[in-house]
């Protein structure tokens, strides 16, 4: 299925019967079943890691899902925008030591999680892909890497995500907010699917299969903040 853009956020569908079983985006392992489908998209979920996704045929293109993002309105002064994401800064500040250098990875039009580290006198970098493409930033080691309202974007997340895993020291904590997916009859009424920037799915089987690969601790706090923290080799040994 293909859509085109039909003048504002109107598109049309054309059915691609080649999407059969495509390969899951975050474990690379064939076999998923079609887990839902709207008027914009089909929507499968890996028989291994429960990711829900969307085949990379439906994606937005580039310039518009760049236009999505312009029209999101984070503005570091507000209140309740850092409400939001003192969900994810409190538990990470109380998870790392002062000085402690962090990457906001995903950091938008309107930089803020790293705004409040910085605040609180942390060393920050951020990156984003199309809001500042600072690929040294990906090159370098980190105590803390956060990753807010991204995740559900990610168009190869095993490739971002082990670039992320490998930007973190050993003992180091990678903190994540992203709505998690629950049953079928609750995706069906699902806002969060109806943003067509969003295509990956998570559910807590799908972060605790990716715990599993990294061998780290999984803290999953509240309905959507999730941490890793990255083990020590002599911890795996
Ligand atoms: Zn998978």
């Amino acid at each position: 299925m293909k859509y085109s853009k039909q003048g504002d956020k109107s598109y049309k569908l054309t059915v691609n019967p080649h999407i059969k079983n495509p390969v899951c985006p975050l474990c690379k392992i064939p076999g998923s079943n079609v887990f839902f489908s709207d008027r914009h998209r089909d929507y499968f979920q890996c028989r291994t890691c429960c990711l829900i996704f969307v085949p990379p045929d439906q994606f937005l293109s580039a310039d518009d899902e760049k236009a999505e993002y312009d029209l999101h309105e984070n503005i570091p002064g507000d209140p309740a925008y850092r409400r939001f994401l003192n969900r994810l800064f409190t538990p990470i500040q109380e998870r790392i030591q002062a000085n402690s250098r962090g990457l906001d990875f995903g950091s938008g039009p309107g930089p803020t999680l790293s705004l409040m580290f910085e605040e609180s006198g942390y060393l920050m970098e951020i990156y984003d892909k199309f809001y500042a493409k600072n690929s040294q930033a990906l090159e370098k080691q980190y105590d803390f890497i956060t990753a807010t309202e991204v995740v559900e974007h990610l168009h190869n997340p095993e490739k971002t995500l082990a670039r992320l895993w490998g930007c973190l020291k050993t003992s180091g904590w990678f903190g994540i907010m992203t709505k998690l997916a629950i049953g079928k009859k609750a995706f069906a009424q699902w806002h969060y699917k109806n943003d067509l920037t969003h295509v990956c799915f998570f559910s807590r089987r799908t972060f605790a299969w990716l715990a599993g690969r990294w061998q780290a601790d999984l803290v999953l706090l509240d309905k959507d903040v999730i941490l890793f923290n990255k083990p020590k080799i002599t911890d795996i040994l």
